[in-house]
């Protein structure tokens, strides 16, 4: 449509809409925010609302549709947890005094990464916004969660550990600058992550001490346009963000995403959701923010030892003193969200109700201390120390604030009696004038003989003499002045009832506007003290974490693991999988033992389909995850070195974003490891291989294998099908065979979940088959093939599969760097014409 035919209010809303291209825009129009165009179109669509159109006479009417404004933050919650932006845009004058047009601004976008009214089902988790800078060698990377004002910067290497870290954090949403390259965008996008672009540098003055600390240069820009990117979209105060930390990947325990994922340490693969990860299991946490705090520390174990020990100990004490740790629990749990009330006070959005939970919670603080106090260790120093109940704050919302506020902050009954002498005045005032008022209701229903006149309110007419049509009569003449007639009554006013109600009811907006003035001066005292509150708040998280490890590891008799300060003995004896073990049962959990000491590196790992490998592999990741978390494990008793990196191939390969082949990204996930993996590192493998022909898959398990023995000395488990691989262990001294045992039992095969010394006699593949109800025919047929090709091995079928195995090895698809450095050697192979045929069969079809 033409400018020149556009009302002036659309000509507004146009300009206004120009400047949030990106967002809806909800424009404030009476009691409703309305969409126009293009906005409501989709928004109708998404928010199943009805469409209707504006000047529907005219030619081109306008799409419209609106939500009325008490219940828009239902609507702005669905679109942007749909992933996109609202900018709300408000009446800035009231349109009864305003002189033409309405002045109307943008008073906040929201975005997925700035939400901060995130909802009670989701006070465990942090709402992270992330930003992203890219130099020739380096990217700036940092992140903020603006409901608790947590800020971190730090610098990456590359784009995987740019990823690692916006899956960990879970972010919805990413901040960009011009020198971010397209293809890194592009591939953030694909998993998800809406990209906001910042090229502003312009950090405001109050905001700069936030980045104080940090030296480099790529740091400062990417918190510069994260922190430009807040006030832009914000314009609210931003008091409790926290001087950013700068932090190094290499401070914890390192772990890609796939592994993080494959682990399920906070997510659960199939649902997405918590039910089912370590994250469940470990969480009897009492408060919101010590929730966060666990996931936090989940997603990144230590690796400084004395870190862990401090943590440790302290765990230990809290599993000793059982009665102690009861009252703490108790205690923690009337304890609020104090991180997130910070974030409300300083965005100018507590109401009276929130500053009880304030002093309800600080009031907790010294009960914590007594119980701290009583242990007889003193472990818990550092924590008591930051455990300030900050009583003058609680002093002040106690005298100040009433017990049960109403949720407004502008309708008064918010501030106690005796608290200000002003307030006490007016109160009275208005007390006597109601009193006065039932004394003139009493007298002059005598006077008049009415007994059902009554003295009443309303907003626009004030207060009035009511009396019913039918005792109209009854009334004097002179003294009553009409001011309302209704259907079955009139209503009058008397000159003394004007002079009373002119009294009331300026008590009463003087009181309520007084009330305001006074809860907002009490509010910008509680706001001087954000900082301390933020400590307390992190003092307190981390007592609730800790206090939960503690409880877990009693309930789950978890032991606390001996971490050696040299050397590389690892030794579980009954170790477990907890979540596994959880869902099963104890009953029917069979515990095993991993025995790796200082000579034995890589455990070899043989036996049929589901008798368990997988789940003893990640045993051992969640066991080295608890442990350097500084919780307890799950076993009978525990000894390992710190380990710096953990590196898994375990479960389907699945690659969200190149959608690259299951091999390829197994390939890409070894090659990972053998580049980076140390001597102090773990490395899983599950079955490496098993994504190709038979006869490279086994060639390439094996150079692996020599690779990381040769070379790595990493702590590895390696599963394997390939039965023929035992053999290693005569060749590779730090190599040892174990296996899974299986019986059979009356022609069934029955799962031991037992690790067992030595190799497994067989693969059992037809008795899984069987398992798997495949029809009997065809099972019996199997195991004649089986037979056949067992009794019909030759000399001459092995030299073939020595041939196929270099063959296959120089192919371009399988050089991975380390590995095409080893030569596969020849070794002689047990069982091998069943991969001859095979080899031949995939050659065929190739
Ligand atoms: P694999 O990797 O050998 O194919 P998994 O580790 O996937 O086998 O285990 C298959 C199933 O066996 C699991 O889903 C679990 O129910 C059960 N299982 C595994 N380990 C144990 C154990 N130690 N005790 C009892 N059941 C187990």
């Amino acid at each position: 449509m033409a400018k020149e035919n556009q009302t002036p209010m659309m000509v507004q809303y146009q300009a206004i809409k120009d400047q949030y291209p990106d967002a809806f825009l909800f424009y404030r129009l009476g009691d409703f925010y309305e969409m126009f165009n293009d906005d409501a179109i989709k928004g109708a669509q998404l928010l199943e609302l009805t469409l209707t159109t504006r000047n529907h006479s005219s030619k081109n009417p306008i799409p419209m549709c609106g939500v009325p404004h008490h219940a828009a933050q239902n609507y702005i919650d669905i679109l942007v947890d749909k992933g996109y932006k609202v900018a709300i845009c408000e009446q800035m004058e009231d349109p009864k005094l305003a002189k033409g047009m309405v002045k109307r601004e943008v008073i906040q976008l929201v975005t997925p990464g700035t939400q901060t009214d995130t909802g009670v089902g989701n006070a465990k988790q942090n709402n992270y916004l992330t930003a992203l800078t890219q130099t020739d060698e380096q990217f700036g990377f940092a992140y903020t969660d603006l409901s608790t004002g947590e800020l971190k910067v730090t610098s990456l290497n590359n784009f995987e550990a740019v990823l690692n870290e916006v899956m960990s954090l879970q972010t919805k949403e990413i901040v960009v600058d011009q020198t971010v390259e397209a293809d890194v965008t592009s591939q953030l996008q694909k998993v998800g992550i809406l990209i906001s672009t910042q090229t502003d540098t312009e950090v405001k003055a109050e905001l700069s001490y936030l980045t104080q600390d940090v030296q480099l240069t790529e740091q400062q820009t990417v918190l510069n346009h994260l922190l430009t990117y807040i006030v832009t979209t914000q314009k609210r105060s931003l008091a409790h963000l926290q001087r950013a930390v700068v932090y190094k990947p290499a401070f914890f325990l390192k772990m890609d995403h796939y592994s993080q994922r494959n682990l399920e340490l906070t997510q659960n693969i199939r649902t997405g959701k918590k039910s089912g990860t370590l994250l469940w299991l470990l969480d009897e946490t009492k408060t919101a923010m010590g929730g966060r705090l666990l996931k936090q520390w989940l997603d990144r174990p230590l690796v400084n030892r004395t870190d862990i020990m401090a943590r440790q100990q302290k765990v230990a004490v809290l599993v000793d003193q059982y009665f102690e740790r009861n009252s703490l629990q108790e205690e923690l749990t009337q304890v609020y969200d104090l991180e997130r009330l910070a974030g409300r006070v300083a965005f100018g959005s507590v109401n009276g109700r929130d500053l009880i939970q304030l002093k309800t919670s600080l009031k907790q603080i010294p009960k914590l201390q007594h119980v701290l106090n009583e242990l007889p260790q003193t472990t818990f120093d550092d924590i008591l120390e930051r455990l300030d109940p900050i009583d003058d704050v609680t002093e002040v919302i106690d005298s100040a604030i009433v017990e049960e506020p109403p949720l407004s902050v502008t309708d008064g009954g918010v501030i106690k009696d005796n608290y200000d002498a002003t307030l006490d005045q007016y109160r009275q005032a208005m007390h006597n004038g109601k009193q006065w008022l039932a004394e003139l209701e009493a007298s002059e229903r005598q006077i008049t003989g009415i007994n059902n006149l009554k003295i009443g309110y309303n907003r626009v007419f004030g207060y009035y003499i009511e009396v019913t049509k039918a005792n109209l009569d009854k009334l004097p003449e002179d003294r009553y002045e009409r001011k309302q007639t209704l259907t079955n009554s009139e209503r009058f006013t008397t000159p003394e009832l004007k002079e009373k109600e002119h009294l009331i009811l300026e008590a009463e907006e003087k009181s309520t506007d007084l009330e305001y003035q006074l809860f907002v001066k009490v509010r910008e005292l509680v706001k001087q003290n954000i900082q301390r509150i933020q400590s307390l708040a992190h003092a307190v998280s981390e007592l609730d974490v800790l206090q939960s490890f503690a409880d877990v590891s009693e309930k789950y008799r978890f032991v606390a693991p001996t971490l050696t300060t040299g050397g590389h003995e690892l030794s579980i004896e009954a170790g477990r999988h907890p979540v596994v073990e959880k869902v099963l049962g104890r009953q029917t959990y069979v515990p095993n033992d991993v025995a790796m000491p200082e000579s034995t590196d890589i455990l070899l790992i043989t036996g049929p389909n589901m008798s368990g490998k997988s789940t003893y592999m990640r045993q051992l990741a969640l066991t080295v995850v608890l442990a350097q978390m500084g919780c307890f494990v799950p076993a009978t008793s525990a000894t390992m070195p710190v380990f710096d990196q953990i590196f898994t191939r375990i479960g389907a390969a699945d690659d969200l974003i190149s959608g690259e082949s299951t091999f390829m990204v197994e390939m890409k996930e070894a090659n990972e490891a053998l580049s980076h993996a140390t001597a102090n590192s773990l490395i899983l493998f599950d079955e490496i291989g098993r994504g190709t022909a038979t006869y490279d898959g086994m060639a390439l398990a094996q150079a692996i294998i020599e690779f990381v023995h040769d070379h790595v000395h990493a702590k590895t488990l390696f599963s394997t099908h390939y039965h023929e691989l035992t053999v290693l262990e005569d060749s590779l001294k730090g190599l040892k065979n174990v296996h899974v045992g299986a019986v059979e039992k009356d022609g069934e095969l029955v799962f031991l979940h037992q690790m067992q010394d030595g190799p497994a006699d067989k693969s059992y593949g037809i008795h899984v088959a069987k398992l798997a109800g495949l029809p009997d025919s065809l099972l019996q047929r199997a195991d004649t093939i089986l037979s056949h090709l067992e009794t019909s091995s030759d000399q001459h079928a092995t030299v073939q599969v020595v041939a196929a195995q270099q063959q296959h090895a120089n192919q371009p698809a399988v050089e991975s760097e380390p590995v095409s450095k080893t030569e596969v050697p020849v070794t002689p192979v047990a069982e091998s014409t069943i991969q001859v045929t095979e080899t031949k069969h995939e050659a065929d079809t190739q």
